[in-house]
């Protein structure tokens, strides 16, 4: 049976995920109607494609269709939208693309869910090198790969994945219900995006919804809300696997000496723990990044991966651009670009991971606060160069917490700039002033790119240009 042949269904949002989305409902037999609030010349570019697929869309406003059986939202639309509040008003039910995907994939299909403020995409793609390292038919679906819609349908030869490791940010699980993963892990939950949930308690609330009944928890002994998602939001009758940095109890996976040794998923008889692989099988090398391998490992484990695939997969495994990439060392110094650290929990993390910094951060902060993170990374500063919107906040915190700290401010780029010269340039040239030999410039923003660059990966890109040029 076909719940969504010629159900009238609208898709909220033209975005990332609207377009597959209704591509799925077509190929499912829906009468689809698009809408989006924009009307400019890429919505009407792929306006013109989903017509042409069988959608009719609506730019420039975003109604309710009349007789809507299902509205489809974008993850990043909020509840309080007009048109998801017309919806509830309307007694539609309003659902994300991965709650769509999990009623349209094939029942023997296996999903193992990561969320989490930070690490996600990391995991999510170490998760899938293990996997495939076992020889498992295994895809990495969110926000970095194929859109989740697309892996639960057959692609072109008629071919589904067994497995998916499955990337969810706290907006996807807003608007989810019903997803039941086999296994799911909640990384870690700091402030971000406190602006679209109302506050740190419902954002971490929707991270818990990725514990569903039945589903087995990997959790981080090391974060609070980890922890306690899991208790509270999960299912008591799974196992409760725990990761941690140093000696696993029984049923956790840990660090002992020099390696990743898992005490809950083991198979050999009369032993009490395997080894999985060692530090240096981590990269990008940092103390944060151990972890995310652990709950890789963990979650590749609950579905029987063997010991010796974890270290093949995490070997395998190729770090993604932007997070804690090593960019030159130039005269004894190192620069770094984690320009994805677009909060201050991440920001930390990657701080953590150098003895001694020049830090390049600033941008949109989103409500976050920057108190504890500079408190927490002072003794490791050497110098500071702010940029963007919300650097003033950045400023005073240093000012309170790091007196004898250097701050360079920078506005834009010089007004005598040459060609093709950014604003990075002023940036790395101002961090290169107060660098001294064996320390690390690092761009570890704490904050979102969008005042200053269209996105992370430039802001990334121009810093690592800039860099290449001092040479
Ligand atoms: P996400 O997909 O959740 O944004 P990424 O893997 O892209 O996660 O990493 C985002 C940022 O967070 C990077 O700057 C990275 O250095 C940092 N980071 C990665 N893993 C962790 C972690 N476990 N704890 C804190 N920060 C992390």
């Amino acid at each position: 049976e076909n719940p969504f042949a010629d159900a009238l269904v609208c898709v909220a949002g033209l975005g990332v995920s609207g377009p597959p989305v209704a591509r799925a409902l077509l190929a499912r037999g829906a009468r689809v109607v698009v809408v989006d609030g924009r009307d400019d010349e890429t919505t009407r570019r792929v306006a013109a494609e989903l017509t042409e697929a069988g959608a009719r869309v609506v730019l420039g406003e975003t109604p309710l269709p009349e007789g809507c059986d299902l509205v489809v939202i974008s993850p990043g639309w909020r509840p309080d939208s007009p048109l998801a509040e017309r919806a509830a008003e309307a007694g539609v039910e309003v659902i994300g693309d991965v709650e769509l995907a999990w009623r349209l994939k094939p029942a023997d299909q296996v999903w193992l869910a990561i969320t989490g403020t930070n690490g996600k995409t990391t995991t999510v793609r170490m998760l899938e090198s293990i996997l495939r390292a076992d020889g498992r038919d295994a895809l990495a679906v969110g926000n970095v790969g194929t859109p989740i819609v697309d892996a639960v349908l057959p692609d072109a030869e008629g071919h589904v994945h067994d497995i998916l490791a499955v990337e969810l940010s706290s907006f996807q699980l807003h608007w989810s219900e019903s997803l039941r993963p086999h296994a799911a892990t909640v990384l870690n939950v700091a402030p971000d995006h406190l602006d679209w949930h109302g506050g740190l308690e419902p954002y971490a609330r929707a991270k818990g919804r990725v514990f569903a009944r039945g589903t087995l928890r990997v959790v981080n002994t090391a974060d609070a809300w980890s922890v306690r998602l899991a208790e509270e939001e999960g299912d008591p009758h799974t196992p409760l696997v725990g990761i941690r940095s140093d000696t696993p109890r029984t049923g956790e996976l840990g660090v002992v000496e020099d390696l990743l040794v898992d005490r809950a998923f083991v198979d050999e008889p009369h032993s009490s723990a395997e080894e999985l692989a060692t530090l240096a099988d981590v990269r990008p090398a940092a103390p944060h990044n151990v972890s995310n391998a652990l709950a890789a490992a963990a979650l590749a484990r609950s579905v029987g991966v063997a010991a010796d695939s974890v270290r093949a997969g995490l070997v395998a495994f190729v770090p993604e651009p932007h997070r804690i990439a090593h960019v030159a060392r130039v005269a004894g110094v190192d620069y770094v670009d984690d320009s994805k650290a677009t909060n201050p929990h991440a920001a930390a993390a990657s701080l953590n991971s150098y003895p001694s910094v020049v830090w390049v951060a600033g941008g949109l902060l989103k409500g976050a606060e920057v108190d504890d993170l500079v408190s927490s990374a002072a003794h490791r500063l050497r110098g500071a160069v702010l940029i963007g919107a919300d650097r003033a906040r950045i400023r005073e915190a240093l000012d309170e917490y790091a007196p004898e700290v250097t701050v360079v401010e920078v506005e834009g780029p010089a007004a005598d700039a040459p060609e093709g010269h950014t604003v990075m340039d002023v940036v790395v040239a101002e961090a290169t002033a107060l660098a001294g030999e064996g320390d690390t410039v690092l761009l570890a923003p704490a904050a979102a790119s969008m005042d200053m660059f269209t996105n992370y990966p430039e802001r990334g890109r121009l810093f690592a240009e800039a860099v290449h040029r001092l040479g």
